[in-house]
């Protein structure tokens, strides 16, 4: 995508402070969604470098699923959605994860083969625990990792080195 077209699209990514709770700053995505060439410019950077390596992209619930979405519809991929606990019929796996107050748990359905190669996407990088969780999941049913695509990485968390995953490719950083 030309430069100048990412640059407005990033543009549109709105901050704001103290959302969901005090010293958060969250990087609401919706504004970027909302328009049409540049929620296109970014699905499909968010998957330039994966191209023909990949046959199933995983979203995380929920805002991962708006961008899994329109990237397997973009590449041809089928769509594999990673749930919070309790609301799928038929877990095939579940992994526990501690988050910075409680627990949370991920599961997923086992609708592909094993071997499958899976691109990871989800819409923000912080501490990196989701998205450790669910490379976690991949490994519980016998998937590949194919790489891991974030549209927007906060640095300072350390969220880049606990994924671990030098294929780790994000969009926009902070
Ligand atoms: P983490 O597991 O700490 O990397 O957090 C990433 C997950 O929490 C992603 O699914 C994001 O949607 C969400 N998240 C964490 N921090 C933020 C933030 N500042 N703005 C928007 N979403 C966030």
């Amino acid at each position: 995508a030309p430069r100048a077209e990412l640059t407005r699209a990033e543009s549109l990514i709105r901050e704001v402070p103290d959302y969901p709770s005090a010293g958060i700053l969250f990087r609401d995505i919706t504004p970027l969604l909302a328009d049409g060439r540049a929620f296109r410019e970014t699905v499909d950077a968010l998957i330039a470098p994966f191209r023909g390596a990949f046959d199933v992209v995983a979203g995380l619930e929920a805002r991962g699923f708006l961008l899994a979405s329109a990237a397997a519809y973009a590449s041809g991929a089928g769509l594999m959605p990673i749930r919070k606990a309790g609301k799928l019929p038929r877990p095939a796996a579940h992994v526990e994860y501690a988050l910075e107050y409680g627990d949370a748990e991920v599961e997923a359905h086992a609708d592909f083969p094993r071997g499958s190669r899976v691109l990871l996407i989800d819409d923000v990088l912080a501490t990196g625990g989701t998205l450790v969780a669910a490379h976690t999941l991949l490994g519980e049913l016998g998937y590949a990792a194919a790489g891991t695509a974030v549209l927007f990485e906060i640095a300072g968390l350390g969220g880049r080195e606990a994924v671990g995953d030098p294929t780790l490719h994000t969009v926009f950083r902070s």
